[in-house]
């Protein structure tokens, strides 16, 4: 493993059953459930079950076959919302990272976003 994981985050503690989640998707791998607060009518969370802070520990760190994983429930998300290309309007996947990323949830997670426009990428304010 990489960077240093804080073991109580609460997605470290979704993982670990002792706070619910809504489900959407699961493998050996990775988790996908709701955010508790969605930003639009689908926003769905992949999360990795290994010990990973950020997008880029995860890139560097985790064995290809967790990679593979991880990349496999995003497209079973995808497809299962309705929001893939192949019939749905799209979507957008987001990650944060630190704190200029304004990273809430120190596990590495990917927001799936769609189900409306989801306008331009990136809104700046102070
Ligand atoms: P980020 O800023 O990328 O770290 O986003 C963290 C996300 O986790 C936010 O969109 C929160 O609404 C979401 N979140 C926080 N706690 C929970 C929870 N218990 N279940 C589902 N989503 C959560």
């Amino acid at each position: 493993m990489g960077l240093d994981y804080d073991d109580q985050n609460i997605f470290a503690r979704i993982l670990r059953g002792e706070i619910p989640n809504d489900t959407v998707a699961e493998n050996e791998h990775a988790l996908a459930f709701r955010d508790i607060a969605p930003k639009s009518p689908s926003h769905v969370l992949v999360i990795p079950k290994g010990k990973y802070v950020s997008f880029d520990d995860f890139a560097a760190n985790a064995p290809v076959e967790e990679i593979a994983g991880f990349m496999r429930l995003c497209a079973e998300v995808i497809a299962k919302e309705g929001v893939g290309l192949d019939g749905g309007r799209g979507f957008r996947a987001i990650t944060n990272a630190g704190p200029d990323g304004v990273q809430e949830v120190p596990h590495f997670h990917l927001h799936i976003m769609g189900g409306r426009m989801m306008g331009p990428m990136v809104s700046l304010r102070d």
